[in-house]
């Protein structure tokens, strides 16, 4: 039975929560409820479109049977929005039935106890204390007679909320990386598969797995979706009132229609709307800066997966000294404006799990300097899982635990711009202990690396 299409009883709010604490209840009482149906959309690189960046690959907003995605660079943005599918999702959340789209993320809750979707609720919960117009729009999620549901789930605000990765343009070729999020991944492995090298080595897995991930990117269209003059209405229609844009790629700060999309926004008179992004540090777009620095609140998320070496070994194409120094340019132009937020995160992989602190005393450094703050939080690596910590035996992961924990005592005054907290510690070393160790990957990661590591020596 499909989860999406199935109608359940209206929970009630207690009578006595004022209608202003209602979305509070909501939140804190439902462990299905979030906030995103009614506020946010998010692309895939090739413009499909999904509920949020926590959803699975091909779990998209779609119409039709078979479902077709939807797309920001050819649908119209009232037909996406107000869509059936939409409509479902909204009612399963309102109701707390929790929604096929969601799955993954009540799967990490239930696992962790953390989730995008308690992140997420948060955020905006706080957000609407400052903001009139917004609390209204939460409230109207705890109106519902239980009876009307298209009318009560059909929105007449457009998204608030944007997350989009246009493209795969990239200058690196990660480790960790495929070709719907790096041009240069999807250039090196159309030679590899071509050249046959992977069958004459006997790693049948890795052709097999690279021959689908390179077909389904081809088939993709990632490139022009977000150049259609459909894209460009759309998001002027979005521009005037949207409180948040988040743009990955590929790497953001190369792609122009990532500032063009913040003149949009200055055009629409909207200098406020919050512009967040993940760079990988490599470089500094002159043009990207200008434009990003006519914002008021900007939230800053540097990818940086080592220091030195490390990370130009992962980061296949970076040079340390290049990132070093813009990650003092960040720094430098965030240390002025007061709403702006620098965040790092660290993937964490079976590279790097050990060489995490180096991370740390490079931002420590920067924000004392500069007297910043700057937050880092790990994400535990989830695909391709060969090259997780699963591929490490356990024994050897816990031995990196003694030191990791010695320097994070060295940042662990909250009086610092730099800190590691109790939450930080135990995600990092929750995922560094607890991951089963998995022969398979681990067999896997070491022919992986032998022949990456031959090819590139020889190919670049
Ligand atoms: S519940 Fe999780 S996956 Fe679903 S919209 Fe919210 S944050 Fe995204």
């Amino acid at each position: 039975m499909d989860l999406n299409w199935v109608v359940h009883a209206v929970p009630n709010v207690p009578a006595d929560v004022p209608s202003d604490k209602r979305i509070h209840w909501l939140a804190g009482n439902m462990k299905k409820f979030c906030v995103l149906p009614w506020l946010n959309l998010n692309t895939n690189p090739n413009g499909n479109v999904k509920l949020c960046c926590s959803i699975a690959m091909d779990y998209f907003v779609g119409f039709g049977k078979p479902a077709k995605p939807f797309n920001l660079g050819y649908d119209d943005i009232d037909t996406i929005w107000n869509s059936e599918h939409m409509l479902n999702v909204r009612d399963l959340h309102r109701q707390n039935n929790g929604s096929g789209d969601c799955a993954d993320c009540y799967r990490m809750e239930k696992v962790s106890g953390h989730s995008p979707r308690k992140g997420q609720n948060k955020m905006w919960i706080m957000r609407q204390e400052n903001d009139e117009e917004l609390a209204s729009h939460l409230n109207t999620i705890t109106e519902y007679d239980g009876v009307n549901k298209k009318m009560f789930n059909t929105l007449d605000t457009l998204p608030l909320s944007l997350e989009l990765r246009l493209g795969n343009q990239c200058n690196l070729k990660c480790i960790t990386c495929w070709g719907m999020s790096s041009s240069l991944i999807q250039d090196e492995r159309r030679d590899i598969l071509r050249s046959g090298v992977l069958k004459e080595q006997k790693l049948d897995w890795l052709q097999d797995k690279w021959q689908d991930d390179y077909d389904l990117v081809e088939k993709s269209e990632i490139t022009e979706w977000y150049e259609t003059e459909m894209f460009y209405k759309n998001f002027r229609r979005m521009a005037p009132k949207l409180r948040r844009l988040y743009t990955t790629g590929g790497e953001p700060t190369l792609i122009k229609a990532n500032y063009k999309m913040f003149e949009e926004l200055i055009a629409a008179g909207n200098k406020n709307c919050k512009i967040e992004f993940t760079t990988n540090m490599t470089t500094w777009n002159p043009k990207f800066y200008e434009a990003l620095s006519q914002f008021d609140n900007v939230e800053i998320q540097m990818s940086i997966d080592g220091v030195g070496s490390v990370a130009e070994y992962i980061r296949y194409g970076t040079k340390w000294d290049v990132v070093r120094e813009n990650i003092k340019k960040v720094f430098e132009m965030a240390s002025t404006r007061p709403n702006w937020r620098i965040l790092c995160y660290t993937v964490l992989q079976a590279l790097n799990y050990q060489y995490v602190t180096e991370i740390w005393d490079v931002l420590s450094k920067e924000a004392e300097f500069y007297k910043k703050r700057v937050e880092w939080w790990p994400i535990t690596l989830s695909y391709p899982l060969y090259l997780g910590l699963a591929a490490i035996p356990k024994e050897d992961r816990i031995k990196s635990i003694p030191r990791i924990r010695e320097k994070a005592r060295q940042y662990d005054s909250g009086l610092a711009n730099f800190t590691v907290n109790k939450d930080t510690m135990a995600a990092l070393e929750n995922s560094i202990i607890n991951i089963p160790y998995n022969e398979m990957y681990s067999n896997q990661f070491k022919g992986y690396k032998k022949f990456l590591d031959s090819y590139r020596a020889k190919n670049g």
